[in-house]
């Protein structure tokens, strides 16, 4: 089956269930699927062919998810854009992948256009206003006579952009049957699976595969709801919480911190949850503890990346372990392996508080294999090259994350590979000291770069968000890091800041922090 015909089957199954509610206002499966099929026809008419490329720059909106599927029911190839990039970071994407079309908001149209003209872009089509679809979009919505197109498992479906995190955005080929089967495994951790009477907030952007797949497919697959925010307001997520009894939530750690940082959140309502995850980077221990004090639903971690369509590991409620990202999803092989590919022995449990000498002989690199691994980069063959090692008669990825395992299954990340600093000869992950300096009460928010240094190559630096009020110094939040680490990671410079660089999957961005191009 393809990724069209999962979502079929739950239109043929739950035709007057609510697929889509936004702003008070809902579309049912049946109406939700006839404008996907107008929306193919208009492509088919536009000259839009299998394979050809169309890019989405919308926010998270009913018709984000009208296009997605109707691209998809043309056998087109979605290009998912991030609706806050600019005409800059346009360029790359839309010039990278070749995108024919693209589909938009009149508030954002004049950036495509600025540099369109060194792209393939044929046409462009907006969509209406935030609140409403606009008439030229109902008026691009008029056929509806459309001949189904066979795609195969194979066939790509969607070349998301990695975050840029760590370099340049790479093109990620991901096929009909990496998108369905994440979508389909990615349930679960949810006791019962997503069920047809759930409601899923959609905080995570679609743009992202984190979104796409877990939270608009994976609800869409089953016959739930799937309720799309176009951007993070903690105040407004508590409200849809609240108001419409939402069920289940996916989001990223910066935003469960945003959420118990409110001077309410005891308060908070949140009795209709039903399951709450949290993926995209490391949660932070206090966050965690404090989430789990404040609500009965427990908070569980999940792992994944755009180039497994993204989830390969969680925490069930029942079976969870704070401190790691869970276990492999079915299907989802996963290993931790040396620079020679051996597999690193699992330790007897974890989550391990060891100093960097032990640290040493129970990490090695993450490695990936299953139905989710992309087909490879766009256009990338070096990359395409260092990404996979062939073993066992299986394709393995390369997360570029550091981590261990231990005998009870359960996998832990401890920084990515790129990240760690080398200061004096000795190595140190950032996210050991971030995750003390958010132990300190004046600290909000924190992450920990490794700058230039001419002694020690490197040297560790400390950016912090102070708590409202607090007046922490430098000086005390250095010898915090002294009292309770190794003294060649305590960071030698503090800075305080307002708020860190963070892509809008919350992730910071350090090579920003750390001043790099
Ligand atoms: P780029 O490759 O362009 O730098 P990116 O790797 O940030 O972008 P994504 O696919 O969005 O692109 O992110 C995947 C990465 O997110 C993982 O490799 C990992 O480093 C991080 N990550 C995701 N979930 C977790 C988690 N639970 N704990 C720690 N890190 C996580």
């Amino acid at each position: 089956m393809n990724l069209t015909e999962h979502v079929q089957r739950a239109v043929a199954d739950h035709p007057e269930n609510v697929a889509i509610h936004y702003e008070g206002r809902e579309q049912t499966y049946e109406e939700f699927w006839e404008r996907t099929g107008r929306f193919a026809a208009a492509l088919e008419r536009e000259g839009i062919e299998p394979d050809d490329r169309v890019a989405i720059y919308l926010p998270n909106l009913p018709q984000f998810v009208t296009a997605f599927h109707g691209i998809m029911r043309a056998g087109g190839i979605v290009v998912p854009m991030n609706p806050q990039y600019r005409s800059r970071e346009l360029e790359h994407l839309l010039g990278d992948s070749g995108a024919n079309a693209v589909v938009t908001l009149p508030s954002l149209v004049e950036h495509v256009e600025d540099v369109r003209e060194d792209t393939d872009v044929e046409f462009v089509v907006t969509v209406g206003a935030e609140t409403e679809p606009s008439t030229e979009f109902e008026d691009f919505l008029a056929d509806d006579t459309f001949g189904p197109v066979e795609r195969d498992d194979d066939d790509v479906a969607c070349q998301p952009y990695t975050s840029g995190t760590t370099g340049t955005p790479k093109g990620v080929l991901l096929t009909h049957e990496n998108l369905y089967w994440d979508a389909d495994v990615a349930d679960a951790p949810i006791p019962d699976g997503i069920r047809a009477d759930d409601r899923h907030l959609g905080v995570l952007p679609l743009f992202h595969i984190y979104g796409m797949t877990v939270t608009m497919n994976a609800t869409l697959f089953n016959g739930g709801a799937y309720y799309p925010m176009p951007e993070w307001e903690a105040e407004e997520a508590v409200s849809l919480i609240e108001d419409e009894d939402v069920t289940l939530v996916h989001a990223v750690p910066a935003m469960y911190n945003d959420l118990i940082s409110q001077p309410d959140a005891a308060e908070f309502d949140f009795s209709s949850l039903r399951f709450v995850n949290s993926g995209g980077s490391g949660l932070p221990m206090e966050v965690l503890e404090t989430w789990d004090d404040l609500y009965d639903v427990p908070l569980c971690e999940g792992y994944g990346l755009t180039e497994t369509s993204p989830v390969t590991h969680a925490n069930h409620p029942d079976d969870r372990r704070p401190g790691s990202i869970g276990k492999p999803l079915p299907g989802v092989d996963a290993r931790i392996v040396d620079d020679d590919f051996d597999t690193v022995a699992p330790v007897e449990e974890g989550p391990v508080d060891e100093d960097e000498a032990a640290l040493h002989e129970i990490t090695g690199e993450l490695v990936i294999a299953g139905p989710n691994v992309m087909k490879g980069y766009y256009e990338r063959p070096e990359a395409n090259e260092e990404a996979f090692t062939e073993a066992d008669g299986k394709r393995w990825f390369h997360t570029g994350d550091v981590g261990y395992h231990d005998e009870d299954g359960f996998f832990y990340v401890v920084d990515r590979k790129k990240h760690m600093i080398v200061t004096g000869g000795y190595n140190v992950y950032p996210r050991e000291v971030e995750e003390l300096l958010f132990e300190h009460e004046d600290v909000a928010d924190a992450a920990v770069v490794g700058i230039p240094d001419e002694r020690r190559g490197e040297t560790v630096k400390a950016f912090v968000v102070r708590t409202p009020d607090a007046d922490v110094t430098e000086e005390e939040l250095k010898q915090f890091c002294l009292d309770n680490l190794a003294p060649y990671k305590h960071p030698r410079e503090v800075e305080f800041v307002q708020e860190l660089p963070r892509t809008t999957t919350g992730k910071v961005q350090k090579y920003e922090l750390a001043g790099e191009e």
